[in-house]
């Protein structure tokens, strides 16, 4: 088995399809996002389901991985 970048804290035991998407929701959660008032990038989740801008203060509730805009 070819050697991946492997995301700790997900064994195989949940099998490949929810890995996969966990992988997926990882980077999403992670990616940089602008601020949708400001534009700053310091626009990030603050916690579960808020979203908020270090810049502006600008804060947005979401889904607990991303925002919907
Ligand atoms: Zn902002």
């Amino acid at each position: 088995m070819a050697k991946k970048k492997s995301l700790k804290g997900l064994g195989a035991r949940y099998g490949v399809k929810p890995r996969k998407q966990y992988t997926k929701i990882q980077l999403q959660m992670k990616s940089k996002r602008s601020c949708p008032d400001c534009g700053s990038k310091k626009f990030g989740r603050e916690s579960v389901g808020i979203w908020a801008c270090k810049k502006c203060g600008f804060k947005i509730a979401g889904t607990a991985y991303d925002i919907k805009l």
